[in-house]
């Protein structure tokens, strides 16, 4: 049976670095029972942990992977731009499977994810690797990184979930880093995890194409999505990628019927301009995402852009407001502990029904999915 968070797994896990990517300093939980293999171990030229990627073609310039939409053309021997993916012997590889970097048991608020399964556990991987470059990226340290740069463990699916479910907890959250680069660790992790009754959530800036993202649903109870801009051109200028592959992935999420939130980063001079936020909040209603939650995340400085300040909660509070005003019924301000717009209101009667401090919920009037007070259905998936 699974265990919820309780305050006391709250203060333990804020102390082991809740607040940010953990790495392997968050670990200690595990150091005694996980080996720690050596970096850069490599069998018959292949990384020990390999297993052939699913979504490729062979192309005159080497293997094309199709996993998404950055389409790298990769030579004998060399990676794609995720630095996951390696052709040897005519052949494409993941070489990321079974080999996470980060581990860590976080609350599944932290994801966030705010209408799935409240103050429940999520047993949370990561490998080294992203398909995208964000010029602010929190977890720089590993997603700009090749594996053979982190120092990995050795864990195979079934004991990714051996692991989950000896931890008490509710899913398995692939995370911090982008796992759509280790999609086939997560697909058989995923696949396993759901035979053993547990949930399967992916954190991610929806960067697929669209075919493997279909298959994944298969095994994915829920997601967060970042919608990082609502511009191609601040797409490519600040991440790397597009705008129209991440509606496309949001609207593919929503017709396979996995739940899903939304998370908009506001980074000043470059995702803060309201007009933009409006326009995205306006094309979120009208494609039927209105009871989607939407979190704006106050962005921090980082990596590539640390000269800008950390947003202003009043860009904060006017994005939340402009998005309730084009009918988004949850909208949620996160990374400023102690803002009301942490908390969820019932859109019928404005009360407040789930009472939030960082992690941690202090009340919950959801009860059987609707609004204690009013009797209005409160879409998620609630325990
Ligand atoms: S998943 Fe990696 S190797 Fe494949 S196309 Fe995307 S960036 Fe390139």
């Amino acid at each position: 049976m699974a265990k919820k968070m309780t305050k006391r797994d709250f203060i333990r896990y804020a102390l082991l670095g809740g607040g940010a990517v953990v790495g392997l300093s968050g670990m200690k939980m595990f150091a005694s029972t996980m080996p720690m293999p050596a970096p850069g171990e490599i069998k018959g030229g292949v990384w020990k942990w390999s297993k052939e990627a699913e979504f490729y073609v062979p192309t005159p310039r080497g293997m094309r992977c199709q996993l998404c939409p950055n389409e790298c053309d990769i030579e004998e021997g060399k990676t794609g731009d995720c630095r996951t993916r390696v052709t040897e012997d005519g052949k494409l590889y993941s070489i990321v499977y079974g080999n996470p970097c980060s581990m860590h048991i976080d609350p599944i608020e932290k994801k966030p994810l705010f209408h799935f399964l409240p103050q429940s556990r999520a047993f949370s991987v990561a490998t080294a690797g992203c398909n995208l470059a964000c010029l602010n990226c929190q977890n720089w340290q590993i997603s700009q990184k090749s594996p053979k740069e982190t120092r990995n463990y050795d864990l195979m699916p079934e004991k990714l979930v051996d692991k989950a479910a000896s931890n008490q907890c509710d899913s398995i959250a692939y995370t911090y880093s982008e796992p759509i680069v280790f999609y086939e660790y997560m697909y058989d992790s995923a696949r396993m995890a759901r035979d053993r009754g547990i949930k399967n959530v992916m954190i991610s800036a929806g960067y697929i194409k669209e075919r493997p993202l279909r298959q994944l649903c298969r095994y994915i109870d829920a997601a967060n999505i970042d919608l990082k801009s609502f511009s191609n051109d601040i797409y490519m200028r600040l991440n790397a990628g597009d705008l129209d592959t991440v509606l496309n992935t949001l609207k593919v999420f929503k017709e396979e019927g996995v739940w899903l939130e939304i998370t908009n980063l506001v980074v000043p001079e470059w995702t803060d301009d309201l007009d933009m936020i409006k326009r995205m909040s306006q094309w979120l209603y009208k494609e039927g995402f209105e009871d989607t939650p939407l979190h704006f995340s106050r962005f921090h400085p980082m990596h590539k852009l640390t000269h800008l300040p950390a947003t202003p909660v009043s860009t904060l509070n006017e994005a939340r407001q402009a998005a309730k005003d084009a009918g988004l019924n949850y909208v949620y301000v996160g990374n400023v502990p102690g803002s009301e717009a942490e908390n969820t209101f019932c859109p019928s009667c404005g009360k407040k029904i789930i009472w939030r401090r960082g992690y941690h919920i202090l009340k919950n009037h959801v009860k059987d999915g609707q609004c204690e007070y009013c009797g209005q259905s409160i879409p998620g998936v609630w325990h």
